[in-house]
């Protein structure tokens, strides 16, 4: 369990238990859209509004601590780790981080410095494919 305390303490917001519930959720999904991260945290403070959760996620997005990816459909939200591509399911959208390998990332590294480091693979899942 990552410290997220710490992770906000460090950034520019306030420490709420709604943060803290927010970057869990992400941290246990892996990649959520804003109205599933709503599912689940509402259960913990029934009288959280979806409006919040959208604020919420937002400042995240801009302390950096969580980035935004950017989908076909719904934009989904992970917590920043270091540089991964997406391999994006077409049928049903669920979202896997693939790594970057060294060379790559070393490659980007030195050529892009300031880039942000995306890349989307778009395909069938093997969820999907069995079916
Ligand atoms: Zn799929
Ligand atoms: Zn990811």
């Amino acid at each position: 369990m990552k410290n997220f305390k710490n992770l906000l303490e460090n950034s520019n917001l306030k420490t709420t238990p709604q943060r803290l519930a927010i970057l869990k959720e992400l941290d246990t999904k892996g990649h959520a859209s804003i109205e599933e991260i709503y599912e689940t945290i509402k259960e913990m403070f029934p009288s959280i509004s979806l409006a919040t959760i959208y604020k919420n996620i937002n400042a995240l997005k801009e302390e950096g601590i969580i980035s935004e990816i950017c989908l076909h459909q719904k934009p989904k939200f992970e917590i920043d780790k270091s540089p991964h591509a997406h391999f994006i399911c077409k049928k049903c959208g669920n979202v896997e981080d693939i790594p970057f390998n060294d060379i790559i990332k070393n490659d980007f590294n030195q050529k892009y410095p300031d880039s942000q480091k995306e890349l989307y693979i778009y395909g069938i899942c093997k969820k999907c494919k069995k079916v």
